[in-house]
């Protein structure tokens, strides 16, 4: 169990998703207490930082993360 080091700052973290509360929990647990490594805002915030992660972008999308991080 590695928690996140981004929570302080991440917005999906501290507003979660207000229509959506049960899977914002859900994924709060698969990926900001267990495994930030697989959460596509962190994969954005450790490689190309925190201006270029969408505010709506959630920890599953990783084709996003992907393709913002082959921008750079
Ligand atoms: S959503 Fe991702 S970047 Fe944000 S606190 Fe959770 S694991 Fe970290």
């Amino acid at each position: 169990m590695v928690k996140c080091e981004y929570t302080e700052i991440c917005a999906f973290f501290n507003e979660g998703m207000p229509d959506r509360p049960a899977i914002a929990n859900m994924m709060k647990k698969k990926y900001c207490a267990r495994n930030p490594s697989a959460c596509a805002r962190y994969m954005i915030l450790k490689t190309v930082g925190k201006d270029r992660v969408p505010v709506d972008l959630v920890p599953n999308d990783g084709d996003m993360a992907q393709s913002i991080i082959a921008e750079g």
